[in-house]
């Protein structure tokens, strides 16, 4: 394995920036890391030969006043690439070639970036360990035979082993953030249309938004600073300046006040997530913030509002999927209506049919307002509990996720148990606010946990600096016995 393929992005900008190395070295040394792939099984496509040209073509006239110069980067299998296959993780999209670029891809490219490989997920995003993917699971670097999260478990899984300087993920619940705690990485989901959502294989559609996957809190602002922009093409995008999150990043968060939600104290917690808390509590307090009780009355509910409200925009946004329109086609059938029933029964596959079931019901007459319509209004209930709260308070201070990573089986046939690993993260999508999750420990099996952030609209600055303020003192240590190598 080569040192350059453990240096932070930040790093090796820096280096190309001043010639110190070419992209063809750096794009060699992950593709050599890459075909050691097999065990982790976090790429659907590799994108080598074509990455090894555009490091070649980077090094023939080296482009260096961008943010990414020559920096191959492998991204989730969502984003529809140009002339790349786009699987989102399923079967009904196993040969999809799109011919036309997403936003976020395209700004990374024209950051001088360009595609390593197409990065394993949850079937159209749904799950929260990567196992609902038709093209199989993922395993987590960290440790042999647990998940890498999920729905970005590719992504988080090929940053923590090295098999891409930093990465994209998508959050429509947790994907960017929960996957990055069970990795030892840092995630951070973006102020709904902050980042476009033009060209992604849409999951529910109000609260998907595209995220960086990085090593560290300064290469999470750099690639932040590479992805936003204002997108006409998506109608919910944000018409705002650009701004430059690495180059404002600071450690001074002196006098800011942190908010703890005593509602995220949940039954059954454990005391190493417990201590993981206090330990971040303490570290804000040593660098001059100020600590603050709150409560977010509504958490309670946010679990079972966003899965009504997230399978009700998922059976509408999957009805494209009918055999005519996009990808694969059923060959069973003797009629229309026979051939449409089978191209999705055979296409999808459990999770996803269980979302589009429960979708189709919620929205049906007679269902719609005391399910999808009453879900709509405890969305708002919890979005004021954060405005509320925010009055008070610069930035809340949360786990990431009720446990570190777990087993995989153990919660594949209990779609309950599945569903409660988004406890402290779905709040955050259903009222569209900005969070990142930043590894700050282990547990007793020496397994990552994180810390969250969340914070007010628009206030990623502000969330990436006291998150590089905690990382500097936490000094956490990725433990990788890099298993998947042997
Ligand atoms: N785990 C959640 C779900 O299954 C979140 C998924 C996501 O954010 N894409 O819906």
């Amino acid at each position: 394995m080569s040192e350059l393929t453990k240096k932070s992005l930040t790093e090796i900008a820096n280096l190309i920036k001043k010639k110190e190395i070419k992209s063809e070295e750096l794009t060699q040394s992950f593709i050599k890391n890459i075909e050691k792939d097999k065990k982790l099984n976090s790429f659907v496509t590799k994108c080598s030969e074509s990455a090894l040209k555009k490091a070649k073509d980077f090094d023939k006239k080296p482009k260096l006043n961008t943010l990414l110069p020559g920096i191959p980067i492998a991204v989730k299998d969502l984003f529809c690439t140009s002339g790349v296959k786009t699987t989102a993780g399923s079967k009904m999209l196993e040969n999809f070639i799109p011919n036309y670029e997403s936003t976020i891809t395209n700004n990374l490219w024209n950051e001088g970036a360009f595609l390593l490989g197409k990065l394993n997920c949850d079937e159209y995003a749904m799950g929260s360990s990567n196992e609902t993917s038709y093209f199989g699971n993922v395993m987590n670097p960290i440790a042999e035979n647990t998940v890498p999260g999920g729905s970005s478990g590719g992504s988080s899984s090929a940053l923590a082993a090295d098999l891409t300087p930093a990465t994209i993920g998508t959050d429509t619940g947790g994907s960017i953030r929960q996957p990055a705690s069970f990795t030892g990485t840092v995630g951070l989901k973006p102020t709904y249309g902050l980042c476009s959502r033009w060209g992604i294989v849409a999951f529910a559609s109000s609260l998907d938004q595209a995220g960086p996957m990085t090593r560290s809190v300064e290469d999470c602002a750099l690639m932040l600073e590479a992805m936003a922009s204002f997108d006409e093409r998506d109608s919910t995008s944000i018409n705002k300046k650009k701004e430059n999150y690495s180059k404002n990043l600071t450690n001074k968060i002196k006098g800011l006040k942190i908010g703890i939600p005593k509602e995220y104290r949940v039954d059954g917690m454990s005391k190493e997530i417990d201590k993981l808390w206090e330990n971040g509590k303490k570290i804000l307090k040593d660098s001059g913030a100020e600590i603050v009780d709150i409560s977010l009355p509504n958490t309670k509910y946010a679990l079972p509002a966003y899965y009504i409200v997230a399978p009700a925009e998922a059976s509408s946004n999957l009805a494209r999927y009918d055999g005519v329109k996009y990808g694969f086609r059923s060959s069973k059938g003797n009629n229309l209506i026979e051939m449409y029933e089978n191209t999705r029964s055979e296409g999808f596959g459990d999770e996803v049919k269980r979302r589009i079931l429960i979708g189709t019901y919620v929205l049906s007459s007679g269902y719609y307002d005391a399910y999808y319509l009453k879900a709509q209004k405890v969305r708002q209930l919890i979005k004021n509990d954060f405005d509320q709260a925010f009055k008070k308070v610069d930035t809340i201070l949360t786990p990431s996720t009720p446990s570190s990573a777990f087993k995989i089986g153990e919660k594949k046939d209990d779609p309950i148990s599945m569903y409660l690993n988004d406890i402290f993260t779905v709040p955050v999508n259903l009222a569209g606010i900005p969070a990142i999750s930043i590894p700050a420990g282990h547990d007793n099996n020496k397994f990552p946990l994180g810390l969250q952030l969340i914070g007010k609209p628009l206030d990623e600055q502000k969330l990436l600096n006291i998150a590089f303020a905690v990382e500097k003192k936490i000094n956490f240590k990725q433990m990788l016995n890099r298993w998947w190598e042997k």
